[in-house]
């Protein structure tokens, strides 16, 4: 049978949303009339997520599990589900039910409309402490300032893609993905849908602040120069001061002036200029490691179950 929709929900350890996801979803998708499959990527749980996923395959067959042999990260589970949808249309949802499965039918009939890549942005958020919806406004913001792309504002990976944007995904076999900037990067035809972000159902955030940040610096290294850009800049301006102290100071050890001779204006200097470099040195070395990883040509993810056929 030819599949209309794919749905790719990634899991990590959220075994209290999977029964009312799949019940939610299934609503939206059979009062649709389309053929469509359900991609449970199961990224690792250690909650019994994975059984629970076993446990409604068995029962439904619109359900196709990926089960991966530890956790790959959030942006891994969603290439897998590229991987194995067979879908016209791929949609991705959170599976905490943030990202309310009615919205679907309203992405579909953008879809319909002859857009490529529907992508719903968060209009209103539910639930969210102050800090990440600070911490996500800033990140958005800087996204799209820095980089090469125009990746939309306030857009996370909740969206849906036409088949084409998908194969050509699928050949972008980068290892520390964004999901969203290669959805932006590929071009097509984009359109965005506001919706209002809910609130999670059941269990905690599996983005602790090291993951956003994580999140953040793959995003910026993967689309801009601008890190490096910055190091340099940081060169030119510190030479350039320099340059123009050097004479000032020369002209003022002839003049007899006691100033710039304290232990403390060399330390200071020292110290600034050490921290500088050791940043930059930093800097270079997230984009190096990258490039190690790259060359390295580890498969993306290691999965234990696929689905059958
Ligand atoms: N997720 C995943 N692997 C991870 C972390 C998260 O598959 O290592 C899934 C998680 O189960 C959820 C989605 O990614 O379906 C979004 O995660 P979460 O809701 O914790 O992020 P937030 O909405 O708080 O940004
Ligand atoms: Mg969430």
């Amino acid at each position: 049978m030819k599949i209309t929709y794919s749905i790719i929900a990634p899991i990590y350890n959220e075994i209290d949303n999977l029964p009312e996801l799949y019940r939610r979803v299934k609503e939206v998708m059979d009062s649709n009339g389309e053929p469509w499959e359900f991609i449970l990527v199961d990224d690792g749980s250690t909650d019994g997520s994975t059984e629970k996923i076993r446990e409604l395959a068995e029962k439904d067959k619109t359900i196709r599990p990926v089960i991966f042999a530890r956790n790959f990260g959030h942006q891994v589970a969603i290439t897998a589900g590229w991987d194995y949808a067979r879908g016209d249309a791929i949609v991705i949802i959170d599976a905490d039910l943030q990202d309310p499965p009615e919205v679907i039918l309203e992405l579909a009939k953008k879809w319909k409309e002859g857009y490529e890549v529907v992508y719903a942005v968060r209009g209103e958020r539910e639930g969210e402490s102050w800090f990440k919806l600070w911490t996500a406004s800033l990140f958005y913001r800087l996204i799209y300032r820095i980089t090469d792309v125009k990746i939309p504002v306030d857009t996370g990976d909740f969206r849906l893609m036409d088949r084409k944007v998908v194969d050509v995904l699928k050949q972008m076999k980068e290892r520390h993905r964004f999901p969203r900037g290669m959805s932006a990067w590929v071009g097509f035809k984009q359109i965005g849908v506001t919706y209002k972000r809910a609130a999670r159902v059941a269990g905690v955030t599996k983005y602790p602040f090291r993951k956003m940040l994580q999140l953040a610096v793959n995003a910026i290294t993967s689309f801009s120069y601008f890190p490096l850009q910055v190091a340099t800049f940081f060169g030119f301006f510190s030479a350039g001061v320099a340059i123009l102290a050097i004479p000032v100071v020369i002209v003022m050890r002839i003049a007899g002036s006691g100033a710039f001779f304290g232990q403390a204006t060399t330390l200071i200097a020292v110290l600034f200029l050490g921290g500088v470099q050791l940043i930059s040195l930093g800097i270079l070395g997230e984009y190096v490691g990258r490039l190690y990883d790259e060359a390295k040509g580890r498969p993306l993810y290691i999965v234990r179950t696929v689905p059958e056929d």
